[in-house]
């Protein structure tokens, strides 16, 4: 057999369930067909933490809780950004107070911790600049916004360093049955492996025949406006309401300064309709206030683990749901601990639960600044100025384990290009550091996937860029 374990997709649940089965004497291989682990998580790099109040489906919600009060202690053992800022789930008249008075009582017959219930007068004694008419509100005090990328590419950097195997670019296109496990049939290789966790969401091969799970087409639209603005209602909370068409609204700061303006609607909005939206909650903001408008598809199909075929040494992850980020620390342990016993696996001794220092320089304070700078000048060098992050995180990025060979790569762990100029000022800096580190020519450098060359060809010789 090639390996114990065969972890199929490098998403933020596959790196999760790859980092926790590390902790064991196993021999295992992530397979991801991307250039990078967590390619699709959010693009804003900010995810909410729920605590499990907003969720309808009572086994979702214990997922969320689960989850939520494991990441504190994640976050902070792998120096991921993560703050508990508390949210408001805000009912704007006497209907929609109803139904959060509803969601409050349901809330506490889960047995979840950490809210309250406030009327309209309670909430603007302490929140006085909020700009709506409040009926009722629940104060969730475990919710938080957490990094997904840079908690993604944590999870497989420990991964990594305790022995996972990972292989980026490598598509799977089959699974097979065999006598004593399984065979893994790649567009590269073929595999063999005693066990397969499969996160692939709707990837479906011939031995998932016999799976439960069909996506209940649950979709909506999730517009998003990113805002250059921090507190964009004023304050520091996670705001989670409704408006008069019980379109969902929802806005965050996000990890790095700025604020997320989400309204989830059934058909797409243009900019002028999402901008008028936005307006009746932050009558200021301008049209020069808005960084990035986008929008994506909101899923919300319960989470499928289905261990079925354990006892063959087969577990499926299925389903598509907004609070996914949040359900990874849950999800990956519970199938971690299915695993091992199927498999009888045993603790390493040797397990280091540890992820290599990062130095974010924007953090740092002018001391740290200069004891770095003296252990490598590479820190003095700001190449991104918006961002103000140096050629030293840049190199490191790509120097990691699993470390960034795109530009996108970069940009996921470090942060350029997220500032004002939106890259006009680093890009090619950047750029010129990838294939310097790399021991490329500029010509191969890629954007972000296969063929998303930056530099189209050549029109004259140069030797640097
Ligand atoms: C706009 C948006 C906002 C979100 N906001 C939040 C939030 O606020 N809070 C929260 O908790 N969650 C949030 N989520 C949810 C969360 O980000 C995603 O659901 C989560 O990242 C999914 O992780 P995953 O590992 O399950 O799946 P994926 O990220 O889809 O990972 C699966 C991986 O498998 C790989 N793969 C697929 N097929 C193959 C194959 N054949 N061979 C090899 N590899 C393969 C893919 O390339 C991918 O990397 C949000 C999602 C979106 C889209």
């Amino acid at each position: 057999m090639d390996y114990d374990v065969l972890v199929l997709g490098g998403g933020i649940i596959g790196c999760a369930v790859a980092y926790e089965l590390s902790k064991y004497s196993l021999n295992i291989a992530l397979i991801e067909k991307e250039y990078d682990i967590a390619d699709e998580v959010a693009m804003v790099n900010s995810s909410i933490v729920y605590d499990g109040v907003e969720n309808s489906d009572t086994l979702m919600s214990k997922l969320e809780v689960i989850g939520n009060s494991m990441f504190e202690e994640i976050t902070e053992k792998f120096n991921v950004p993560f703050k508990k800022c508390g949210s408001y789930i805000i009912a704007q008249n006497y209907e929609q107070g109803k139904k959060v008075q509803e969601q409050y009582e349901k809330a506490i017959k889960r047995g979840i911790s950490g809210i309250e219930i406030l009327d309209g007068l309670s909430i603007s004694k302490l929140e006085k600049q909020l700009n709506m008419s409040i009926e009722k509100a629940i104060y969730c005090k475990n919710t938080s916004v957490v990094a997904p990328y840079d908690l993604a590419i944590a999870y497989g950097e420990v991964a990594f360093d305790n022995g996972v195997n990972f292989k980026l670019e490598e598509e799977v296109i089959d699974i097979k049955k065999v006598s004593n496990g399984y065979k893994i049939v790649t567009n590269k290789n073929k595999f063999s492996c005693k066990t397969v966790i499969n996160t692939t969401p709707g990837v479906h091969y011939d031995i998932d025949e016999n799976e439960k799970h069909k996506s209940e087409g649950n979709i909506n639209i999730l517009n998003s406006m990113l805002i250059n603005k921090r507190n964009l209602f004023d304050t520091e909370k996670i705001i989670l309401t409704q408006n008069d068409k019980g379109e969902i609204i929802k806005s965050v700061n996000n990890v790095s300064g700025n604020s997320l303006f989400i309204a989830e609607t059934s058909t797409n909005f243009d900019f002028n309709e999402m901008k008028a939206v936005l307006n009746n909650y932050a009558p200021g903001i301008e049209e020069k206030d808005v960084k990035e408008f986008y929008q994506t598809k909101y899923h919300k199909d319960p989470i499928i683990i289905d261990d079925s075929l354990i006892d063959n040494g087969y577990i499926k992850i299925s389903g598509k749901h907004y609070a996914q980020v949040t359900m990874t620390p849950s999800i990956a342990k519970m199938v971690c601990e299915t695993l091992v016993v199927n498999l009888k696996a045993k603790l390493k001794k040797d397990f280091i639960d540890k992820r290599r220092d990062i130095f974010r320089f924007r953090e740092l304070s002018n001391k740290e600044r200069n004891q770095l700078i003296s252990v490598d000048k590479k820190y003095g060098k700001v190449i991104c100025l918006c961002q103000t992050v140096t050629e030293g995180e840049i190199i490191d990025a790509i120097r990691r384990p699993l470390g960034a060979r795109t530009v996108e790569g970069v940009r996921r762990r470090t942060g350029v290009t997220f500032g004002d100029c939106e890259g006009a000022y680093c890009f090619d800096r950047i750029v010129s550091i990838l294939a310097r580190e790399t021991n490329k020519g500029i010509n191969q450098i890629l954007k972000s996937s296969k063929g998303s060359f930056v530099v189209k060809g050549r029109i004259k010789e140069f030797n640097e860029m």
